[in-house]
This record gives C-alpha cells, sequence and structure tokens, in this order.
C-alpha cells in the first residue's frame, strides 16, 4: 500500500479495497468530490446487470380476477376471494368507507 492510498470498506460486499493516488487524482480531474463507496467488483457489477432480480424464476405473483359485488367490474387482486364472500374493488371499497352509516345515539 502506497503512500496516500486509501481504504475503503465496500458497501455492497463489505470487501476493503484500495483507492489509490492516482485513482482519486484521476477520480478529482472527472469533477467527482465523493470517495467511491464500491469495489470495483460490485462497480461492474451493476453496470453488467442493470436492475438484476433476485429470486430468479418461479417468483410470478398469483393474481385472481374477481368479480365486485359493487359496480360488478372485473378488478385483479393479490389476495384469494373466499367462496361466498362478497369482494368489492378498491374503488368501492373507499366508497363503502367513505358513506358509512355512523351509529347516532338518539336520545
Ligand atoms: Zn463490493
Ligand atoms: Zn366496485
Amino acid at each position: 500500500m502506497a503512500e496516500g492510498d486509501k481504504k475503503i470498506v465496500c458497501q455492497i460486499c463489505g470487501t476493503v479495497f484500495i483507492f489509490s493516488r492516482r485513482e482519486q487524482i484521476a477520480f478529482k480531474k472527472k469533477g467527482y468530490t465523493n470517495i467511491p463507496r464500491r469495489c470495483p467488483v460490485c462497480r461492474k457489477k451493476k453496470r453488467g446487470y442493470p436492475g438484476a432480480s433476485k429470486g430468479g424464476k418461479g417468483a410470478v405473483k398469483q393474481v385472481f380476477t374477481i368479480k365486485c359485488a359493487g359496480c360488478n367490474r372485473f378488478f385483479e387482486s393479490p389476495t384469494k376471494p373466499h367462496p361466498g364472500l362478497p369482494m368489492f374493488c378498491q374503488a368501492c371499497k373507499v366508497l363503502n368507507r367513505g358513506t358509512q352509516p355512523k351509529r347516532r345515539k338518539r336520545r
């Protein structure tokens, strides 16, 4: 490790990498003021796989098409509908919530 080199811990993988004096100068020339937070490996990884998703295959979300009991429109829901139970779309849910009759105590 030469003089002026910096040891940086990668924020992605935790590897300690050297940010050399030469690199620091090159960085400054480019106008960067912040030190790199990722090791060269992680920097390459991010460039190579934009938006790489974890999990891989078989992570397809199941969606149920349900007929709304309020407006008879079909809508999609990630939750499984219960047979015999009326299901409402998001719009009707909000509507029902807003127009719910409030119980008033009468004297
Ligand atoms: Zn890394
Ligand atoms: Zn509805």
